[in-house]
Formats: structure tokens, sequence, C-alpha cells
């Protein structure tokens, strides 16, 4: 065995989900060389924080890794000289992958899988520290919506008064630097050779296969079911008494062995979005920036409801379908959809025409849906249609269980709430029955889970064994 060679989750996700106990960013080092699947940014909110912050006050400063209670949230030591204010501000605030065990690495060579920031948020921060040590791969569409998340940060800076992570020099070095691929290439960087498969996803979305020196599979973010924008994930084939030594797979969903019919899914999304905006009712959809907001749209023009009514895209929504256009899978019409204007926005927001409203975010924490919730939500024609994950710490999460017809906290405001609440299911992960069935597909010897819910990672190794592990922050697990 060489004890040189280990596998370690660095942690750095904006997944509130709790606990990240891998994270969204790993590596394989290998010697004085390292292979690093994501560089992501964890957001906390303020609660989480302050039961974290509560935790840190009784811990070592020098403590990696602590528990935190039931929930156990990884504590990372902070970082202090990347940017105090990260861990001390208020709102929502990056906190980063822990790269320590980086320390003795010559060479870094970096895949981001995809553009969520959960998973590439912090690389220009990760390049300006490290600098031609370190090499950067991503598709083409991956790093078009990752210059977004860059930009969008810098712009929340700005907005909230606060010391960016990065600067515009770092994001345009960075963006200078990278290397693109495309799925099924083939590459070598140093002792690494590896090959890329679509993880369908998002637009752009990768999984990786090391071939060498290690046989691994990294599923990334994956949906292995056809959406209107991506089709659904690859896998390498193997040869029948061939497999792999090592799958890591995400388990955001990995307790869920049913699938949701996603054509009956979006019947259902179209039938009620018209039974309002026939009834002159207003629909407002807080949506993920990047791919679901481009999924909505593509589901209200499959149904003909971008024929019969107004349907928006706000905000942050266009320039992501804007990079979907580019790439051929949002139709180019989508651009007249756009509202990019504040004037604009508002002349939406007060009028009573039916009509779609696609919105960032997708939690209402921040951005156009929180407006178009605020001033909607008082009407009981309007339908408030959720289809992200709604955190327990975020608005969206009490709004399903508001009461109509009662004043509801929302925004910092007391707000009478009459509207309706659906929630819809357009998971773009993998769940548990594709995790089981790529484990018969690779025949792992170990399946080592990341990014999700301890439970649903209990859930997972409840059902397949030990051959399945959870990862922890900072362990460093050795492989052959
Ligand atoms: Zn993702």
């Amino acid at each position: 065995m060489n004890l040189s060679r280990f596998f370690v989750a660095l942690g750095g996700t904006l997944n509130n989900k709790k606990p990240p106990i891998g994270g969204s960013s790993y590596a394989i080092i290998n010697g004085e060389e390292a292979l690093v699947i994501d560089w992501g940014a964890y957001h906390i909110s303020p609660s989480q924080r302050d039961r974290i912050e509560a935790i840190r006050a009784v811990t070592s400063a020098g403590a990696k890794l602590d528990m935190l209670e039931d929930t156990r949230y990884p504590v990372i030591s902070p970082m202090p000289d990347l940017n105090a204010e990260a861990w001390m501000d208020d709102g929502l605030k990056p906190y980063m992958p822990d790269d320590s065990p980086l320390a003795g690495v010559k060479k870094i060579y970096v895949v981001g899988t995809h553009g969520h920031a959960d998973h590439i948020g912090l690389l220009p921060l990760a390049k300006s520290k490290y600098g031609d040590r370190m090499e950067v791969y991503m598709t083409g569409p991956t790093l078009a919506l990752a210059g977004w998340n860059w930009e969008d940060h810098l712009k929340i800076a700005e907005r909230d008064g606060s010391q960016p992570l990065f600067t515009p020099w770092d994001i345009e070095d960075l963006k200078k630097s990278v290397h693109l691929i495309r799925p099924y290439d083939a590459i070598t960087c140093g002792s690494f050779r590896m090959i890329f498969y679509p993880a369908g996803h998002i637009l752009g979305a990768v999984g990786v296969h090391v071939t060498a020196p290690v046989s691994m599979f990294f599923t990334g973010d994956s949906c292995f079911h056809d959406q209107h924008t991506v089709r659904g994930g690859d896998i390498p084939q193997l040869m029948p008494n061939d497999g792999i030594d090592c799958l890591v797979a995400e388990a955001t969903y990995a307790s869920a062995i049913k699938s949701v019919d996603r054509e009956a899914e979006e019947a259902r999304i179209a039938e009620s979005f018209l039974n309002y905006l026939e009834s002159d009712g207003r629909v407002i959809c807080p949506s993920l920036a990047i791919g679901r907001s481009a999924e909505l749209y593509a589901i209200c023009e499959k149904y003909g409801i971008t024929e019969r009514f107004p349907v928006w895209l706000m905000g942050a929504a266009c320039t992501t379908g804007a990079v979907y256009c580019e790439y051929g899978v949002l139709n180019e019409s989508v651009r007249d959809h756009f509202v990019r204007k504040n004037y604009d926005a508002k002349r939406i927001l007060r009028s009573r025409e039916p009509s779609v409203v696609i919105a960032p975010s997708g939690s209402l924490s921040g951005g156009r849906s929180v407006q178009f919730v605020r001033e909607w939500m008082g009407y009981e024609d309007t339908l408030i249609a959720l289809s992200s994950y709604q955190d327990p710490c975020q608005p969206g999460f009490d709004l399903m269980r508001a009461k109509r017809g009662t004043l509801v906290d929302f925004d910092k405001e007391p707000i009478m709430f009459r509207a309706t609440v659906e929630k819809y299911e357009l998971s773009a992960h993998m769940n548990g029955h594709d995790l089981d069935w790529l484990r018969d597909e690779l025949r792992p010897e170990r399946t080592l889970l990341v990014h999700g819910n301890e439970h649903e990672m209990d859930a997972a190794i409840a059902r397949s064994g030990p051959s399945i592990i959870k990862t922890r922050v900072g362990e460093h697990l050795h492989i052959n």
C-alpha cells in the first residue's frame, strides 16, 4: 500500500442541507501531486453560524474538525488570513474548503465539475493563492456559468459593503488559465489520467473517471434522467469482470429509492399554472439561477404557456439563460422573455395581468423572487410555485407552513398571507435508486459518500452494507 496516496474530503459547500460532511470539494493526494475535484464555498445562515460560533468558542484554535451536537456540522478552523469577515459578517457568507492537506503538494490539478457555486465558487481565491502550482480544468459552459457566479460574489460584496474573497483580477487570471475540456475527453495531468463523462444535472456538468494511478469515479452532482435542457448523465462502460476501486458519489437524495415521474410532475406544474392564469391569477416561481430557471421556462414553452400568457425571467435567470441559449439548449426566443431593467421589473411587479415570473433565488433568501413574493403574497389569486430544496433556516420553508389569512413575517415585515404555496419535485440530482444502479454497473470495492445530509448517507449505508462509507472533512482514507 502506498501510504502517501490518500483521499481526503476538504469540505466547502454552499449547500445548506446539513451537514456537508464530505462537502463538495475533495482530493486524491499522490505524493507531491494532488487531483482536487471542485473548490466550492460553504454558505452558512446566521442561525447556523451562531450555533457553530458557540461551539467554536470552546474548541481549541487549531482544531480541524469538531462535531456539533446531533446535527454534526463540520467546524473547520477559520482562515483569518484570507477573510475574517467571511466568518464574522451578518448574512450568508461563503465558507471555504480546508486545504491544509495540500500543504506539501507541489502540483495541484483541479477539475470544476459544474457551474454551481458550491462546486466552483472559490476557485479564483484558490488560484490566487497557489498560482502556477495549480492547473484548472472545466467545460466551456461551466466556465461561463462559473464566471457569472464569481462576478455575482463581487456584486453582493459591493452591495453589502463587505470585503470580497477575491478581486476582478483574480477572476480574469483564472479565466485566462483554465484548460477547457469536453465530455469524453481523456487527459493526463502528471501522474493522473482521467476521462470525463456528461453528468446531466446542469449544462456543462461532468463526472470524472480517474483511471491512473487509481481507478475512481467521481459523480459530482449527477442526474441520470433527461431534462429539457440537458440529457441524462453517462458513466464508464467496464468489461464484464472489471470494476473500479472506488466510487465517490453524491448522497444528496441517497435515501430515496423511488424516482419521481418527471413527465407527470411537469404536467402537474403546467396544469396548476394554467389554473391560476386562466382565472386572471399570477404565478411566481422562486428558482435557482442556474439550471432550474431554464427548465421552468422550457416547461412553460412545452405546454404552450409562453404563447398564451406573459412568462418572464428575472435578473440572474437572464444571464444564465443567455448561456443556455449560446449552447443551443434553450430556444433563442427565450431572450424576448428576459427582464433586465429595474423599471420593467417594477412594472410587472405592480401589474395585475396574469403572468408567470421566474426569479432567483429559489429559497427566497434574496433576489427578485423576494420582491415578487412580498408584493403578491397578499392576493388569493397568487400561486407561489417552489421547486427547490427549502432549508429550514430560510423563508421558503416557513412559507410552506404558513396559514393563509394570517400575518406572516416575511422579509423582516409582517405581511397578510393569502396566496397558495405549492412544492414541485424537479430534482436534478441522482437518488438512492441511481446510487444502487451505479454500484451494480461500476462494481466499486468501496463507495465514499459526499455532498449530502448524514441522514441520507445513513439510509444508503443501511441499505447496502459496510462497503459504503461517509466521508468526514479532513479524514485521510488510504487508497491503493
Ligand atoms: Zn450542483
